[in-house]
């Protein structure tokens, strides 16, 4: 195995450190900031995700409310709430944590939050922002990315502005929470940035692009869909795929269920264990690249922090135009 492993834990630590003296300042000039999640109905990926902010909270003395509405409330009474939180002093920054029920419209939600404390950057005020290079709220995944390619560059004592000036980037994805945002705060950057997704693969095209590139990013939520054959000897390799798979006891094979026999080779896997890996074949890559975050440890480590970073930014701008 070649490549540094950029260890994602350590670069949240450092984060942490940064955000606890700045929330002294921001108390001491007094403000008190903290991040309410607006959840509606239940839904297990969001539930996961409130606990993680109302973990990191309480470990960074972040206030934390959270605002969690049934199934089967009306869309209005979801934008009632958003308001609400709009309206309250103790709330610097909100959360919504989707999926929201069929019958409540995300882009209705979230115009109605104020693009203020939309530290996420869904609002499409923030990411017109984040388009013209004036990102108020870089979000955090995207955020999380550009900070763990940063540190990685000066740790190696390289200029990040230079270095990633016309470099060749390739991002594989395309969402709005990721893709979208990241390849436009690489661009924002000067990075010569090609963007894939699903069609590109789907026309035999994504190694084309992948292997071009000296900095890969990839969110695509496929375990393994970088193989080693697809990476440039020498690139740096972010992975934020989170993948929970299932892996084969007699072959190794990573499977998405325990339902269905090993796709390999036939084996029952009511027993196997599961696994959480990113969207790279992390041994193959690993033997090529010169960098590589992993999976769990990486890219994920640090979005929190890149969260809690926004909420205090919004605390600050808060506080300046009271
Ligand atoms: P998404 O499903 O919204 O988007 C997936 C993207 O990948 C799309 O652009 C799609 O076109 C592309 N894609 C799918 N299959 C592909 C293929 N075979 N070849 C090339 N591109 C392909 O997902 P998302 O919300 O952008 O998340 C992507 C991954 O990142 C998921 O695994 C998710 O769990 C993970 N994630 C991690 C963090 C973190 O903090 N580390 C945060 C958000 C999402």
């Amino acid at each position: 195995m070649g490549a540094k492993i950029i260890d994602g834990k350590a670069v949240a630590d450092e984060v942490r450190a940064e955000l606890v003296r700045a929330l002294e300042e921001l108390r001491a000039a007094g403000a008190e900031p903290g991040i309410a999640t607006l959840m509606v109905g239940e839904d297990f990926g969001a539930g996961m995700y409130r606990g993680a902010v109302e973990k990191f909270c309480g470990e960074l003395g972040l206030g934390y409310r959270s605002e969690a509405l049934p199934a089967d409330a009306t869309e209005e009474a979801v934008v009632a709430t958003v308001k609400s939180l709009n309206a309250d002093a103790a709330v610097s920054g909100i959360l919504p944590l989707r999926p929201f029920p069929a019958h409540v419209s995300d882009s209705v939600v979230i115009d109605s939050i104020d693009p203020d404390k939309d530290v996420d950057c869904f609002h499409p005020s923030n990411m017109g922002r984040l388009t013209l290079g004036e990102p108020t709220f870089p979000p955090a995944t995207p955020a999380a990315c550009m900070e763990l390619l940063e540190r990685y560059l000066r740790s190696e004592g390289r200029d990040v502005t230079d270095t990633l000036e016309g470099a060749e980037v390739c991002v594989v994805g395309h969402s709005n929470t990721v893709g979208k945002p990241l390849a436009l705060l690489l661009l924002n950057r000067n990075a010569t940035t090609t963007v894939t997704h699903v069609y590109t693969s789907n026309r035999g095209n994504l190694a084309k692009h992948t292997r071009l590139a000296d900095y890969l990013v990839v969110a695509a939520g496929v375990p393994q869909l970088i193989t080693g054959d697809l990476v440039k000897e020498g690139a740096v390799v972010l992975d934020v795929g989170i993948n929970r798979v299932v892996v084969c006891p007699v072959c190794g094979t990573l499977n998405r269920s325990k339902k269905n026999p090993c796709k390999q080779c036939g084996a029952d896997l009511s027993e196997a264990q599961n696994k959480t890996v990113g969207d790279v074949d992390f041994e193959p890559v690993a033997a090529k690249a010169a960098a590589l975050t992993p999976v769990p440890g990486g890219v994920g480590a640090v979005t929190n922090m890149m969260l809690a970073r926004n909420t205090l930014r919004a605390a600050r701008l808060q506080l300046e135009r009271k």
